[in-house]
């Protein structure tokens, strides 16, 4: 026991070994407070005040929670597999698993990630012949989620006017299809559960008399939903240890609610609050930095942090000309950091927005040095694999519509789209799903469609007794895709992504401790539940959800879900010592030896939306103070004048944040140009289009232009569609048809003029 305490100071020790009251520990970055949260919860089981099924701990990452299973399994000399530990999502996604009769759902419900929802909102409003530009589905489907997190159904909705009444007959729209097809949104996750517990008495004091002790990390970016469905889980009786910073609150539009603290302090009665102030992260100078950025914010519930690490070296600040050098500078000063020792993975590259990756990415691997994205592109976001998990989400539901869509017709079969709305208007009369329209549709297109749904219903008889990934395997073969991709120009890495995912079947079905050779469709067996039935409001049996997955759902389910939440692990690179990539959203919580901050530049960060928002440039500036406090011992932060994003060049100043940050601690290796042509008319000189720009002089110098055709060697003829950078550094975005975009080089690329 000593040794679980001793490496704590007196605030975190205290906080550590509360009485089992409820309590917030309000602190600044890097001051411990997830060690203390993960360490709190060993104290407790090591004391014997609670069970580890007696815990229940929200984190704001699906690797967080993995993180502070292998700590906890580290401290604690049992086997803690099953306990209660994942993200909000993750934790509703294994009640409603366990409760789905009582949730109203199919026991296979799947999970529509936001890709999916948003191609069913198109879907729907198509098909009722609504204006899209007039609707937007994207508005529509922030409204809908923005709704959810409040908690509210389409009848819990007044709406005002005309416009927001459609909006809210939409709503009750998709709710219905979803639930026709036995998908649900994320969001969705949440309401259901709550609306389970809410409901349903004798579920609730079940599983309040269970968990005796919960524990949030990241606080700061509850929703108004998670807080409720804390508050119901927590009853009257139950201690909430909830830990949280303030200045880290940057979720506020996806719904968090940093009010949420005080009213948790409020409602919760608690007795304790507890500030940590000391710093283990960081060296002196960055968290200078980031103590007087964040100072420049009003709204602060207030705090400092010291640290006893002295100066450390100071912040490097690096101005580029382009994203291209931008880049390079990245390569070169982490090559300089890899030769002193440095390992990859402890060398972070974050940007504020997902876009900005693709020219680094570019240069990593020029430079031949390992590195693994997370958020961006998933593993489970890839076309092929989404096409995959579509086949296997029908075998699992075949009234899947959104599955069915994506792959009635992929690869080939003849189905065109007259025959598929004709499919839709059957299923819409009948009120059905796709599938079994599917019988009603006449002639040709009729029999097309039958042999695709045969298809999916051999696959699914052919493999009934086969382990996870050996229906893997076969649903690859006998769908066609494998074919469809070998015989694709560029289809190999596409094979090779598709052959990965055989792969993460088998290490999930080991990891979550299904048996190998587990039929993937075979659910929970009755022996496998009994003892853990409890009785529901109507005296029927229901199963607790304290198993692990194995017990509430088939491997088959348990892997879909898995896809959808599972957030940003990059199966087929991990391991492998590289170096980090990822948006400052998805940094929070963890730390690095090296951080790189780019893209630094006004209108990008802070976001041009910054100032549009209420409180806008305050949450960007605690975004900054998360991506400062994020490093350990270096830090470097960029900005470039030119930038294209989104097939447009942009001519930047750098950020405001820049003049926030303490002289003395930064160190600019380029000298501080004042007097760029741009740099005095900021907004006016952003770029509409590329083509009015100065930088492409020297592009269209060497006579490209946009339109233009051209003939390449390999790529046969193409039409170029963008030019991007200037001089050296021309880059052109030409579509070659058949064989898809590329972006070349202008300089190097053997192109001729057609
Ligand atoms: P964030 O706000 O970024 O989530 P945090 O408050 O959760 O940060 P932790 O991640 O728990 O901070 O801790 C930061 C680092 O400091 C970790 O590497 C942790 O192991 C270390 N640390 C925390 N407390 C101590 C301590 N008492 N002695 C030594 N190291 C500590
Ligand atoms: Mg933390």
């Amino acid at each position: 026991m000593q040794n679980l305490l001793h490496n704590l100071n007196p605030e975190q020790l205290a906080a550590v070994t509360l009485p089992s009251q409820s309590a917030l520990i309000l602190a600044g970055a890097g001051s411990g407070k997830t060690r203390v949260l993960t360490t709190r919860i060993a104290w407790l089981i090591q004391t014997g005040q609670i069970s580890p099924a007696g815990v229940l701990a929200v984190t704001f990452t699906n690797k967080a929670a993995k993180e502070m299973m292998s700590r906890l399994s580290a401290m604690l000399p049992m086997n803690i597999r099953g306990m209660w530990i994942g993200t909000f999502h993750g934790l509703c996604n294994r009640l409603l698993r366990a409760h789905y009769r009582d949730a109203a759902l199919p026991q296979s419900f799947q999970i529509l990630d936001t890709q999916d929802q948003l191609s069913m909102i198109k879907r729907m409003l198509k098909a009722l012949n609504i204006d899209d530009e007039k609707y937007p589905p994207r508005n529509l489907m922030y409204f809908i989620n923005g709704a959810k997190d409040d908690g509210l159904r389409a009848q819990d909705i007044d709406a005002h006017d005309e416009y927001n009444r459609r909006f809210v007959e939409l709503y009750d729209i998709y709710d219905q299809q979803c639930q026709r097809e036995g998908v649900v949104d994320f969001a969705e996750l949440l309401l259901r559960t709550y609306e389970l517990l809410s409901r349903n008495q004798p579920l609730r004091e079940h599983y309040q008399q269970r968990f005796r002790h919960i524990l949030v990390d990241e606080f700061q970016d509850t929703n108004n939903l998670q807080y409720n469905w804390l508050k119901l889980l927590a009853g009257r009786d139950n201690a909430v240890f909830a830990v949280g910073d303030d200045d880290q609150s940057i979720y506020a539009f996806r719904g968090a609610n940093v009010g949420n603290m005080a009213a948790f302090e409020r409602e919760f009665s608690v007795q304790n609050l507890i500030k940590l102030e000391q710093n283990y992260r960081s060296h002196g100078y960055i968290l200078d930095a980031a103590n007087t950025l964040i100072a420049n914010n009003a709204k602060r519930l207030g705090k400092n942090l010291r640290t006893d690490a002295g100066h450390g070296e100071p912040i490097r600040v690096y101005e580029a000309t382009s994203d291209l050098q931008e880049a390079n500078w990245i390569i070169e000063e982490s090559k300089s950091l890899i030769a002193e020792g440095a390992s990859r993975s402890e060398i972070a590259v974050l940007y504020r927005s997902n876009a900005q990756s693709r020219v680094i990415e570019h240069a990593l691997f020029s430079a031949g040095i390992p590195y693994r994205v997370y958020g961006g592109q998933r593993f489970f976001e890839r076309a092929e694999i989404k096409h995959a998990i579509a086949y296997l989400q029908l075998i699992d539901n075949p009234h899947n519509d959104s599955a069915f869509l994506r792959v009635v017709n992929f690869p080939a079969r003849g189905i065109g789209a007259r025959s598929l709305e004709g499919l839709q208007d059957v299923a819409r009369q009948r009120r059905c799903s796709l599938h079994d329209a599917v019988a009603h549709v006449p002639g040709r297109p009729g029999t097309l469609l039958t042999n695709f749904v045969k298809l999916i219903d051999d696959v699914r008889a052919e493999t009934a007794l086969l382990s996870l990934p050996e229906m893997v395997q076969v649903m690859l073969d006998n769908s066609g895709l494998i074919t469809h991709y070998r015989s694709e120009r560029e289809g190999a890495d596409r094979v090779e992504n598709l052959e990965q995912l055989v792969a993460a079947a088998s290490q999930f079905i080991s990891e979550e401790g299904f048996g190998r050779g587990t039929p993937a469709l075979q659910g929970p067996s009755a022996e496998a539940v009994a003892g853990q039935a409890i009785v529901n409001a109507d005296g029927v049996e229901i199963v607790d959800a304290d198993a692990p997955l194995t017990l509430v759902m088939s491997p088959l389910s348990a892997f879909l879900s898995h896809a959808s939440l599972e957030a940003g692990d990059n199966q087929a690179q991990a391991g492998q010592d590289a170096m980090q990539l990822m948006t400052v959203h998805a940094a929070k919580g963890l730390e690095f030896d090296a951080v790189f901050i780019t893209g630094l530049e006004e209108g990008l960060f802070p976001h041009e939306n910054s100032d549009k928002a209420e409180g806008g440039v305050e949450e960007a500036r605690r975004l900054m103070y998360v991506a400062i406090t994020r490093a350990r011992r270096r830090l470097y932060l960029s900005f470039s004048q030119t930038r294209m994003l989104h097939g447009q060049t942009r001519f930047n100043i750098k950020s405001r944040f820049f003049d926030e940050l303490p002289e003395e601690a930064l160190k600019w290796l380029s000298p501080k140009v004042q007097h760029h042509w741009f740099a005095s008319q900021p907004r006016a000189a952003w770029a509409d289009t590329p083509s009015k720009q100065p930088a492409l002089a020297s592009s269209t110098e060497l006579g490209w232009r946009i339109g233009q055709t051209v003939l390449h060697q390999k790529f046969g003829e193409g039409v170029i569609v963008n030019i991007e950078g200037g001089g050296g550094n021309a880059r052109a975005s030409i579509n070659f048809g058949p064989n898809g975009m590329k972006l070349l080089d202008l300089t190097i690329a053997k192109l001729e003029k057609v």
